[in-house]
């Protein structure tokens, strides 16, 4: 319930800052970043609907969102993940970024203060699986019910109840490894893929100066658009806040995507 409550004030808090913002314009300039006048932000919100893009993410679609040249979308997967999870939520609460975490369910079961820590900061939380299989390796009915099972376990951490379904239309498969009968289904469920445009290779060691380099030189090359991390390694954990202060210094900005079917944010 405490969970519930909170993620109610802070969409009501949120919703009271659209309206304000609407006064001034859809591209208004983001609120202000308690404790951080030179904050990267959050530029601008997207909906995404699945009539329009059911599957974005050029690595593994032939479409993306439709971004303009250098704006980012932050994606993080696997978690929730004791420590690193909360040093990413940290640096992106600096930063006054908000960012779509793709949640394994059996992580979220077994953190759900975690999982509703990332709602109650203003984050999209969408879905992952519930056990992180290869997909496409398994019988349709099989992969179905993880997928299903991944839905109502961490609908179960963040809102205590699973019985209204997915409550964010996203969906990003285990190691992006669909098939064509299960983009379908999922299409038919009214559920966005999201694969990635560009990503730092953070399942490979490195250093976080590493991962760094490697990340900056990516977006450049792409100019933007929807980067996969995972807030389950803690080079990104580290690197994450030098990340996301050379975002700003080279000029890009953060976009926040939410389902434009139930998200509260976009009321
Ligand atoms: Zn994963």
């Amino acid at each position: 319930m405490n969970a519930i409550r909170m993620s109610c004030a802070a969409y009501a808090a949120l919703s009271l800052a659209v309206l304000t913002l609407s006064a001034f314009g859809a591209h208004a300039a983001p609120a202000p970043c308690p404790g951080n006048p030179d904050a990267l932000g959050t530029a601008r919100v997207l909906d995404v609907d699945v009539a329009a893009t059911p599957q974005v993410g050029r690595k593994q679609f032939p479409q993306t969102l439709p971004l303009s040249p250098r704006e980012v979308v932050l994606t993080f997967d696997d978690g929730p993940w004791p420590q690193t999870t909360e040093r990413v939520l940290d640096a992106l609460k600096a930063e006054c970024v908000r960012a779509t975490f793709f949640l394994i369910g059996r992580n979220a079961l077994a953190r759900p203060a975690l999982a509703q820590r990332e709602l109650a900061e203003g984050h999209t939380v969408a879905y992952h699986s519930f056990s992180h299989p290869m997909l496409d390796h398994m019988p349709i009915a099989a992969a179905q019910s993880d997928i299903e099972r991944g839905f109502a376990a961490v609908d179960a951490a963040l809102y205590g109840h699973a019985e209204h379904g997915p409550t964010t239309a996203f969906f990003r498969f285990p190691y992006f490894a669909s098939t064509p009968p299960l983009l379908g289904w999922l299409q038919s469920r009214r559920m966005v893929v999201f694969g990635a445009d560009l990503w730092a290779s953070d399942w490979n060691p490195m250093t976080p100066d590493q991962e760094l380099r490697l990340i900056l030189g990516r977006v450049e090359e792409t100019q933007g658009g929807i980067i996969l991390f995972h807030d389950t390694k803690a080079q990104t954990a580290a690197m994450l806040p030098a990340f996301l202060r050379a975002l700003k210094m080279r000029g890009f900005s953060i976009v926040d995507v939410v389902d434009a079917a139930t998200h509260p944010r976009t009321q």
